[in-house]
């Protein structure tokens, strides 16, 4: 089985399959101009000409060459924005929450949701996975992520520093962390992300605590095409001295400005280091501008961290020129840092994915590392595939919405209903043995009386009041969560019958939300009685994953999750008219066991 692992560009995809147990890379697609008559599909030295097609076309071009079975796929997505900070199992939801985040990376994200799109129709039945760019930055602390603005504005707008390139600074700290052989958690790392884009990653105990890209990808280094940090105020003077709109401003910025606009002959290391060594005085000052900027951000991240352990160079700049490698850590001595001439001189590889070319008295590391974001979504969804190992070969539990009801002792039915009264069947229940009475009793709160509240039977050795919150709300009682038959010191509540009242000193409770299983259930599912796991509802709309809910395993149960109106009406789970507890057309399923 394999995992494959999609990155859609703006103009570029590329996509590789790795063996899922692992990791192997077995088969690598690169499709370049996407959208133009030149876009080509390349595997190894094979090229196919694809024409002028779009992202979908693409894609489907290389779905169609993949033969080998694809139990799961992982996706590069740009942007996550506020809520996606971890890799995601895809769904229609999170499709629909992806759509509305276009606008916070609107050249990017229409690619990652086509490429989503494309393999879902593809392969509807398999794990899709999402992976941030901004995930590995959610652990920034606000003093980092925000701007000095009015925060009611900057909430309003979403104006914060989210930070980019977030998998590949994970990927060159984990890997750092395995050549130094110290756990990652006590690790100060800074990870130079130098490719067209580029962007320098404070790593503090494993986690990302100052980055150089913003809201946007347009603050930090000096990059390609990206002007990277500027005064506002000069983009104010800009746009009034050339009379800019926001559009051409925004074009200049992000397409003219970095290594193109300071060098004037393209935005590309190779040639710009090139003309400077024959003496090019703009090549020249590009290149020390980029590099200055560079060693002004090292310094500021040691300070933030109070140290470095080691730093890294990664992507097409910090991968493979030892010059720039070499002019950045000039006078890093003070940090503990020194370069190896004759290190220096390597450069990380497919087969050597960590060159470290610090010199053997340097206190502190300096590492090259080849950088691998598809390696990295590959673990990622490895990682989530196995977690939701019983996800992805479902097998669905079946909601029951269970609407307020009550159960009652034999003394207490004679009360309410009359002197040798009984319980009498109306509809029996999933639950075996359970049924759903003809009798009904009003339960009268101190602000309300909720009337006509249905008894379950059969009879019980305690009486039991089951509402949910609105119910409380609606009987002016706050009733503690609790399992079912566990109603000590829980508050009591007054019950009208047709023949008589009865006032209960304790009984009223929230029911804890629970799973009913059969042995067997339990066993493929690989929980045990009392354990206490979460469960996803792909609702319709509203998915909602629900946690604390109990696991209770007898052989006289039958696999059924139960939970009240409340919580089917947040899932947007549609119940039936009558019901005590009226099965629902929706299934959940199990994501993850907490014991
Ligand atoms: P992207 O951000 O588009 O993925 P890459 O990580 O591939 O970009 O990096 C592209 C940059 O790497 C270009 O500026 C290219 O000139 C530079 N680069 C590649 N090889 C070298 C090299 N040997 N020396 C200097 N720069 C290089």
């Amino acid at each position: 089985m394999t995992i494959l692992v999609l990155n859609c560009g703006s103009s570029s995809i590329k996509a590789d399959v790795f063996q899922s147990s692992t990791l192997l890379r077995l088969r690598s697609f690169r499709v370049e101009r996407v959208g133009t008559e030149q876009c080509v599909l390349k595997e190894a030295d094979i090229e196919t000409r694809l024409g002028d097609v779009g992202h979908a076309e693409a894609i489907k071009s290389i779905l169609n060459k993949i033969e080998e079975p694809i139990e799961a796929i992982g996706h590069r997505v740009v942007h996550g924005g506020e809520r996606f900070v971890h890799p995601t199992r895809i769904t229609t939801g999170v499709l629909e929450d992806l759509q509305n985040l276009v606008e916070l990376a609107p050249l990017h994200l229409p690619a990652n949701i086509a490429g989503v799109e494309v393999c879902r129709e593809h392969h509807p039945t398999v794990l899709q996975v999402a992976v941030f760019d901004t995930a590995f930055h959610a652990t920034l602390p606000r003093r980092a992520k925000t701007y000095a603005i009015d925060q009611e504005i900057a909430v309003r707008h979403g104006i914060r520093r989210f930070g980019f390139h977030g998998t590949s600074h994970k990927w060159s700290a984990q890997q750092v962390a395995l050549t130094m052989q110290v756990p990652l958690e006590e690790l100060r790392i800074v990870v130079c992300h130098l490719g067209n884009g580029a962007s320098v990653c404070a790593v503090e105990n494993g986690r990302s605590i100052e980055t150089s890209m913003g809201m946007t990808p347009l603050e930090g280094l000096v990059m390609g095409t990206r002007v990277g940090d500027i005064d506002a105020g000069a983009l104010i003077a800009l746009a009034q001295k050339e009379g800019w709109s926001l559009e051409e401003l925004d074009l200049f910025l992000n397409k003219e400005c970095g290594l193109k606009g300071l060098s004037g002959v393209g935005n590309d290391m190779r040639d710009i280091l090139e003309r400077s060594a024959e003496g090019d005085d703009k090549c020249r000052l590009a290149i020390n501008v980029f590099v200055h900027r560079l060693r002004k951000y090292i310094g500021s991240y040691a300070a933030v961290m109070g140290g470095i352990d080691a730093l890294v160079f990664t992507g097409g700049i910090g991968e493979n020129s030892n010059v720039i490698r070499s002019r950045t850590c000039q006078n890093l001595g003070f940090l503990g840092l020194r370069l190896d001439a004759d290190a220096n001189s390597e450069r990380p590889s497919t087969s050597k994915t960590v060159v470290e070319v610090s010199h053997y008295a340097s206190r502190n590391k300096i590492f090259a590392v080849r950088a691998d974001e598809e390696m990295m979504i590959a673990k990622d969804t490895q990682a989530l595939f196995n977690e939701l190992d019983t996800v992805v070969r479902p097998m669905g539990i079946p909601i029951a919405i269970s609407a307020r009801h009550l159960h009652l002792t034999q003394e207490a039915v004679e009360v309410l209903f009359g002197k040798g009264a009984t319980l009498t069947v109306k509809a029996p229940i999933s639950q075996p043995g359970q049924f759903a009475c003809n009798e009904k009793v009003d339960l009268v709160g101190p602000k309300r009386t909720i009337k006509g509240v249905r008894v379950i039977g059969p009879v019980r050795p305690a009486c039991q009041v089951e509402v949910s919150r609105t119910d409380e709300y609606t009987l002016g009682i706050d009733a503690p969560i609790r399992n079912s038959g566990d109603v000590r010191n829980s508050p009591g509540i007054k019950l009208v019958g047709p023949a008589g009242e009865l006032t209960l000193t304790e009984g009223l409770i929230c029911a804890r939300r629970h799973i009913h299983m059969d042995p067997d259930s339990a066993k493929a599912f690989g929980v045990q009685d009392k354990d206490v796991v979460e469960v996803a509802i792909d609702g319709a709309g509203r998915d909602l994953i629900f946690g604390d809910v109990l696991v209770r395993v007898s052989p006289r149960y039958v696999l059924e999750m139960h939970i009240d109106t409340d919580e089917a009406n947040a899932a947007e789970l549609r119940r039936g008219d009558v019901g005590i507890l009226q099965a629902s057309s929706f299934q959940a399923t199990l994501r993850s066991k907490k014991v």
